[in-house]
């Protein structure tokens, strides 16, 4: 079977391999924000596709079977596209989403809707782990008046000011290595979105140990579509798929 892969996850990742394995087509596509990705099973495609109806296209003209949108939760524009282009080229969609996090019984998080809500929210003197990529930080840089550590994978392509330091980290990261970051620079706030997922929830246990308070940045809604939360799970659907019709075309 011919699956276009919606990725920039782990996730995206794991299901090409596992779908190249069980002898399927497999294209990933990524929106091209990182310099070097991880390399996928099967074809990459780099790249965004010119909206919904570019995605459409691009599924026609490459006989995609089945469409897969296993993007990170907080990429709410190409997921929306997905559900548009599948409506309108009949490709069946599978989102993955994994499980958000849930807060610890008095754990005190602030719950926003977006980065400047978060920024907002801080209090002046604060000093701030903020793990939320490198995208979207002109909020926090406006406040100068607290100290940041920013943690992302790839440094910004910004001069960051003196009261931001960077520390370039690729996940998985250990509680461990969490609660000695948090001591080390005497972290009182984390500022996080609400990823879910295993490589990176150490911080959250990390900082409820540490009483460090959390201001989550909640998960955006996305449009309705068939939705599993892991990749085994998306496994599973394609191998309970029945085989293609052609291939018993002798049949009555
Ligand atoms: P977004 O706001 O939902 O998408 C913006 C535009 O980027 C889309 O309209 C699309 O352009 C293009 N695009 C996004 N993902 C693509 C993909 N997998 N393949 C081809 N084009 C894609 O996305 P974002 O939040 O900027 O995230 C970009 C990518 O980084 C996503 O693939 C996501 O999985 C990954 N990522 C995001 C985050 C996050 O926090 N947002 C964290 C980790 C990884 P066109 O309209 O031109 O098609």
């Amino acid at each position: 079977m011919r699956i276009l892969i919606l990725g920039g996850t782990g996730e995206a990742i794991a299901l090409a391999e596992a779908l190249s394995q069980r002898r399927h087509r497999v294209t990933t596509a990524l929106a091209g924000r990182t310099s070097a990705p991880h390399k996928p099973h099967g074809e990459l495609r780099t790249g965004g596709f010119g909206g919904a109806s570019g995605l459409a296209d691009f599924l026609r003209k490459g006989k995609f079977e089945y469409l897969v949108d296993a993007t990170h939760p907080f990429a709410a524009q190409i997921s929306a596209n997905a559900v548009e282009a599948a409506k309108a080229t009949e490709v069946p969609l599978l989102r993955i989403d994994r499980p958000a996090w849930t807060e610890p019984e008095k754990a005190g998080w602030v719950h926003v809707a977006s980065e400047a809500e978060a920024a907002e929210a801080l209090p002046g003197s604060a000093t701030v782990l903020l793990t939320i990529g490198r995208q979207h930080l002109e909020p926090f840089l406006a406040r100068s008046d607290c100290r940041f550590i920013l943690r992302c994978i790839e440094a910004p392509d910004i001069d960051l000011p003196a009261n931001v330091s960077l520390r370039v980290a690729r996940p998985p990261f250990d509680r461990q290595s969490e609660l000695a970051l948090m001591r080390q620079h005497n972290v009182s706030h984390l500022v996080t979105k609400n990823a879910g997922g295993a490589q990176t929830e150490a911080k959250i246990h990390a900082a409820f140990f540490l009483k460090v308070k959390v201001i989550m940045i909640d998960r955006p809604a996305l449009p309705e579509a068939e939705t599993v939360t892991n990749v085994a799970e998306a496994v599973a659907v394609f191998d309970q798929l029945p085989a293609p019709s052609r291939l018993f075309g002798f049949l009555p």
